[in-house]
Protein backbone atom coordinates (compact mmCIF):
# COMPACT_ATOMS: atom_id res chain seq x y z
CA UNK A 1 0.00 0.00 0.00
CA UNK A 2 1.00 3.39 -0.83
CA UNK A 3 1.78 5.22 2.48
CA UNK A 4 3.02 8.49 0.97
CA UNK A 5 0.69 11.48 1.35
CA UNK A 6 -1.37 12.02 -1.50
CA UNK A 7 0.68 14.19 -4.66
CA UNK A 8 -2.15 16.47 -4.44
CA UNK A 9 -0.30 18.17 -1.10
CA UNK A 10 2.79 19.36 -2.44
CA UNK A 11 1.16 20.43 -5.91
CA UNK A 12 1.43 23.69 -7.61
CA UNK A 13 -1.85 23.37 -8.78
CA UNK A 14 -3.96 22.65 -5.00
CA UNK A 15 -5.81 25.05 -3.70
CA UNK A 16 -7.50 24.53 -0.41
CA UNK A 17 -10.25 26.47 -0.93
CA UNK A 18 -12.23 27.08 2.46
CA UNK A 19 -15.44 27.19 0.53
CA UNK A 20 -14.20 23.99 -1.42
CA UNK A 21 -14.80 22.15 1.85
CA UNK A 22 -11.70 20.36 3.36
CA UNK A 23 -13.09 19.13 5.98
CA UNK A 24 -14.49 16.67 4.00
CA UNK A 25 -11.04 15.82 2.40
CA UNK A 26 -11.39 17.54 -0.56
CA UNK A 27 -9.42 19.43 -2.75
CA UNK A 28 -9.76 21.73 -5.43
CA UNK A 29 -7.21 21.55 -8.67
CA UNK A 30 -6.60 24.79 -10.55
CA UNK A 31 -5.20 22.85 -13.04
CA UNK A 32 -7.98 20.71 -13.51
CA UNK A 33 -10.41 22.98 -12.34
CA UNK A 34 -12.45 20.60 -10.08
CA UNK A 35 -13.43 19.75 -6.63
CA UNK A 36 -11.70 16.10 -6.03
CA UNK A 37 -10.29 13.79 -3.88
CA UNK A 38 -6.60 13.74 -3.46
CA UNK A 39 -4.23 11.70 -5.53
CA UNK A 40 -1.41 9.15 -4.91
CA UNK A 41 -0.31 9.43 -8.88
CA UNK A 42 -1.14 11.87 -10.48
CA UNK A 43 0.45 12.57 -14.46
CA UNK A 44 0.27 16.58 -14.54
CA UNK A 45 1.54 16.90 -10.82
CA UNK A 46 3.60 19.75 -10.45
CA UNK A 47 6.03 20.06 -7.62
CA UNK A 48 4.94 23.35 -5.56
CA UNK A 49 8.64 25.13 -5.25
CA UNK A 50 8.95 28.45 -3.21
CA UNK A 51 9.84 29.92 -6.90
CA UNK A 52 7.15 28.24 -9.15
CA UNK A 53 4.53 28.75 -6.57
CA UNK A 54 5.11 32.74 -6.80
CA UNK A 55 4.94 33.01 -10.62
CA UNK A 56 1.46 30.83 -10.49
CA UNK A 57 0.37 33.19 -7.96
CA UNK A 58 1.26 36.30 -10.02
CA UNK A 59 -0.63 34.31 -13.09
CA UNK A 60 -3.85 33.90 -11.71
CA UNK A 61 -4.08 36.84 -8.98
CA UNK A 62 -2.18 39.66 -11.19
CA UNK A 63 0.78 41.33 -9.21
CA UNK A 64 -1.31 42.71 -6.53
CA UNK A 65 1.83 42.85 -3.95
CA UNK A 66 4.15 44.82 -6.28
CA UNK A 67 1.12 47.43 -6.97
CA UNK A 68 0.03 47.26 -2.67
CA UNK A 69 4.00 48.96 -2.80
CA UNK A 70 3.60 52.25 -4.16
S1 LIG B 1 -2.56 18.60 -10.81
FE1 LIG B 1 -2.86 16.52 -9.99
S2 LIG B 1 -1.56 16.44 -8.16
FE2 LIG B 1 -1.89 18.60 -8.69
S3 LIG B 1 -3.67 19.25 -7.49
FE3 LIG B 1 -4.38 18.62 -9.50
S4 LIG B 1 -4.97 16.48 -9.25
FE4 LIG B 1 -3.64 17.02 -7.52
Amino acid sequence: MNTEKPQCFSCLYMDRRPESGMNTGLIFCQRKKLVLRPKAECPIYVRATVQNRESFNASIYGTMAAEEME
